[in-house]
């Protein structure tokens, strides 16, 4: 098997905890590849895992005075190996590169049971630029399904805007007519930075009878 990122043939080792099952060895990526991805670490927000922190961050009490209580989950943070992954991905196009954290990824949405999945979506002109939704992308080749609530409409892009004209601007984001609103909601991105769109995506899921909206992304 090959690794996806950089193509070297992986060989197959038997680990201690491979024989004992502890560890699903379906990586697509050789160890090599593997680790130049850093997992956030024990020190974090513990509302939305900023990283260097063990209290609520000022965003976070930022959104709380928004009526938005943070409550996001990540697994990497943004180092230039994920910046690189999101370029080849999203900007190239490499569709395959879906299956990059397809396991970690499973084992993580796997804490979820009793939510529904709900994906952050992209604007019509967007999709058909590139060719597919990566998030979808990312929890569909991590085994999962999700619910198709919400639509997009283009606009400008957000970082020609500053941080209180985006919070200010309409949201361009809506609930799509005649769905129903599970109570238990996971809403799935794939990088939260200063999770404006999330957040505000939450509230909106909320304000239309959502009771648990959770947020999750691979990426902090
Ligand atoms: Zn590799
Ligand atoms: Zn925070």
């Amino acid at each position: 098997m090959k690794c996806l990122l950089c193509g070297q043939t992986m060989k197959t080792v038997l680990t201690f905890s491979s024989l004992l099952l502890i560890k699903n060895d379906d990586s697509c990526l050789c160890s090599d590849c593997d680790t130049t991805f850093e997992r956030i670490g024990e020190e974090h927000c513990l509302n939305c895992m900023k990283t260097a922190l063990s209290t609520k961050c000022q965003d976070c009490q930022f959104w709380c005075k928004e009526g938005v209580e943070v409550s996001h989950r990540s697994i990497f943070t943004y180092n230039q190996a994920m910046k690189d992954f999101f370029s080849r991905y999203k900007f190239d196009g490499d569709f395959l590169l879906r299956k990059v954290f397809a396991s970690v990824l499973s084992a993580e949405l796997r804490k979820y049971k009793e939510y529904q999945f709900v994906v952050i979506p992209l604007s019509p002109e967007r999709l058909l630029d590139r060719g597919f939704n990566q998030v979808e992308g990312l929890v569909e080749a991590a085994g999962f399904k999700y619910l198709d609530l919400l639509e997009k409409r283009e606009e400008r892009a957000s970082s020609s805007k500053s941080r209180s004209e985006r919070l200010t601007t309409e949201l361009p984001f809506f609930i799509k007519s005649g769905v129903s609103i599970p109570k238990k909601i996971l809403l799935i991105d794939d990088i939260y930075t200063t999770g404006t769109t999330i957040n505000r995506v939450k509230k909106l899921l909320e304000e239309a009878g959502a009771e648990d909206v959770k947020t999750f992304s691979l990426v902090r």
